[in-house]
């Protein structure tokens, strides 16, 4: 009785929650009726291999068991299909990878020597964002059993259904409620709330370490990232595209621009969908004031692939488009790539071999684009557009958007954006940032410490090849003190970001005789990847290992003197030196708060002397010139 009594209790106490918050998929902008050439893609209901997706009239999408088990028996009914683990995720899902190749043999190694270009497709590294795990499933079924045999006859396959395997199991109809489908969608970051592509850099999660060592493994020649978008409404479903004229990778930036964009245009258009370049509003509302594309660094995806000289597309399907037209528009995104890949793919293994040799003297830590990320910083965006500076070049688009009015707002009064959902054509700006700054002269390169075990673990992950002493050795490097540090994010707040405390500061260099302990690594920077070094090691880079907090325990110092000691040291060092005299009695009186400071008068003469803590704010990363 008492638990019968409970129950409707907690079955009221949900009614009120349902009445509170009205679904959201009712209130979404108006949705524009689209059939498209694609929608043939989508199986009859007879057929043996009918995706969950499909069945449901692309409703809901399967959850992770129902997923993965569908997967292995495709898998096992096809001689052209392997599915493997790549990892395991920290709730002990296993992270699932389908390898489709006519070749026999399917190790890395194996697939390499094939001589085949690779295409490396991962869906659901934002789990709700699950459109490219849907496409991907109904592709392989017509791969294995429909007439798409031929596309991986001169193309090998790898895709990855569910990066973001933990969240995709918090899966709701409440996660995401800018989107129109599917009714269950997975959670944005994963069980350990941290967002798998914030994560490329400081490789804290098991998900993208998978992810890298399959890269590193295979060596595929293109690496796409598919996601769903947020944001603005828009007549385009599917937007994708590689960094423009931003990053690290001319050649590569040049071939996803020129070859594989109009050729995916293309196949897009003649099947009904409507592609577009990548869009982020400058406003974060409407594009009255124009797009602006973003090179994030090497924390997300696209950036991270540039940066190590890979081709990578990221896919933002549109959120406010049906489940099923996004669906759709993914799988004819992915047969086009392996099509291009098939005819091209050689020339692009070509300009990424050019791209790899690149060894420029000086290396961008940065491009000069507002950061977006998060909640926009309307103040710095606000600068962007009244700057005149020709870094964030003005550049037109012709925009197939949406009309959209203000409404103000009898909650908060102030104005916010209806969509009308009517077809409007326009011209708007589209700006880019194409220039490089905050250069670093390229070291020979970098020697690190035995002690810094975590970053050390972290640079071999990413593949950055190295040496590892096995005796003490004593180089001439320029080291960093590091000044002015800031304990806070990007957008000066001191608060956590991913699970860090980021730090931020100048540096001052010093030419040091170092000793570096056996088992310190040296790292060249002539190497594919010297470039990613870099970033990595560069203080100054937002992505680099001290920003990220790597090195906090440099902010400490942990050696002190007496004052029964200071005292009588300090005074001999005065009666000792004029010069130090004068200086004391010039930083007194220019500094009240250290004139008044006992402690910090004691410290000042303390720091000058032998005894003083030499490596306090030493960056503890030498760079060999
Ligand atoms: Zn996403």
């Amino acid at each position: 009785m008492i638990q019968r009594n409970k129950i409707s209790f907690a079955i009221c106490a949900l009614a009120i929650c349902n009445t509170l918050s009205s679904n959201a998929q009712s209130i979404l902008p108006p949705v524009i009726d689209w059939h498209g050439k694609s929608e043939a893609l989508i199986a009859k209901p007879n057929n043996p291999w009918i995706t969950a997706a499909e069945k449901s009239d692309f409703v809901s999408t399967p959850d992770y068991n129902t997923t993965m088990s569908w997967l292995k028996k495709l898998s096992a009914a096809s001689p052209l299909l392997t599915m493997i683990s790549i990892g395991k995720s920290v709730e002990g899902r296993d992270i699932f990878m389908v390898i489709a190749s006519t070749e026999k043999n399917i190790t890395s190694a194996a697939l390499k020597h094939s001589g085949k270009p690779l295409l490396l497709v991962q869906a659901g590294i934002h789990s709700g964002e699950i459109d490219g795990k849907d496409a991907g499933m109904m592709l392989l079924r017509d791969i294995a059993f429909g007439n798409k045999k031929d596309l991986i006859k001169n193309v090998n396959f790898l895709f990855i259904p569910i990066l973001s395997v933990d969240a995709h199991e918090r899966s709701s109809p409440y996660n995401r409620p800018n989107q129109r489908g599917p009714q269950n969608m997975g959670w944005r970051t994963n069980a350990q709330n941290l967002n798998l592509n914030r994560d490329y850099a400081k490789l804290d999660t098991k998900e993208i370490r998978a992810v890298i060592k399959v890269i590193n493994g295979y060596d595929p020649v293109l690496y796409m990232d598919i996601h769903v978008t947020d944001g603005a409404d828009y007549q385009y479903d599917i937007t994708f595209g590689g960094l423009g004229l931003q990053g690290n990778s001319p050649g590569i930036a040049r071939w996803l621009e020129e070859i594989y964009k109009p050729s995916a245009d293309k196949d897009l258009k003649a099947n009904g969908h409507i592609p577009g370049q990548l869009l982020f509003a400058l406003n974060d509302r409407d594009f009255s004031q124009g797009n602006i594309l973003i090179a994030g660094g090497p924390r997300f995806s696209d950036s991270y692939g540039n940066l190590r000289h890979m081709a990578s597309v990221l896919v933002e399907n549109h959120s406010l488009k049906p489940f099923k037209q996004r669906v759709l528009g993914t799988y004819v995104l992915l047969e086009s790539t392996l099509q291009l890949l098939a005819r091209e793919g050689q020339s692009l293994k070509a300009i990424t071999k050019a791209d790899r040799a690149i060894r420029d003297a000086k290396v961008p830590m940065a491009w000069k684009v507002p950061q977006m990320e998060n909640a926009v910083n309307f103040e710095r965006l606000a600068d962007i557009q009244q700057s005149a500076n020709p870094a964030i070049a003005p550049d037109s688009m012709v925009f197939a958007g949406i009309a959209s009015r203000l409404v103000k707002s009898s909650v908060t009064n102030a104005d916010y954006i209806e969509w009308l959902g009517k077809p409007v054509t326009e011209k708007i700006v589209n700006y880019k940032g194409t220039e490089p700054i905050d250069f670093i002269t390229r070291p020979k390169g970098y020697w690190i410490p035995a002690s810094c075990e975590e970053v050390i673990e972290r640079l071999k992950l990413h593949g950055i090849k190295m040496d590892i002493i096995t005796q003490p050795r004593e180089v001439v490097v320029e080291m960093y003190r590091i000044e002015n540090a800031k304990l806070e994010d990007e957008n000066h707040k001191a608060q956590p970001y991913e699970g860090h405390i980021q730090v931020s500061g100048t540096t001052k260099s010093e030419t040091r005789k170092q000793l570096f302990p056996a088992s310190s690594v040296y790292i060249s920077t002539d190497q594919p990847l010297g470039d990613l070094a870099m970033m990595l090691l560069e203080p100054t880079s937002k992505d680099s290992y001290f920003s990220w907090g790597f090195f906090h325990s440099i902010f400490q110092r942990t050696e002190y003197m007496e004052a029964y000691v200071m005292e009588p040291m300090a005074k001999k060092m005065l009666e000792d030196s004029p010069a130090l005299q004068k200086e004391f009695e010039e930083k007194k009186a220019q500094d009240k708060v250290f004139a008044d400071d006992p402690n910090a008068i004691l410290t000042w003469f303390y720091s000058k002397t032998k005894y003083y803590d030499e490596r306090y704010l030493l960056y503890p990363v030498g760079r060999e010139l």
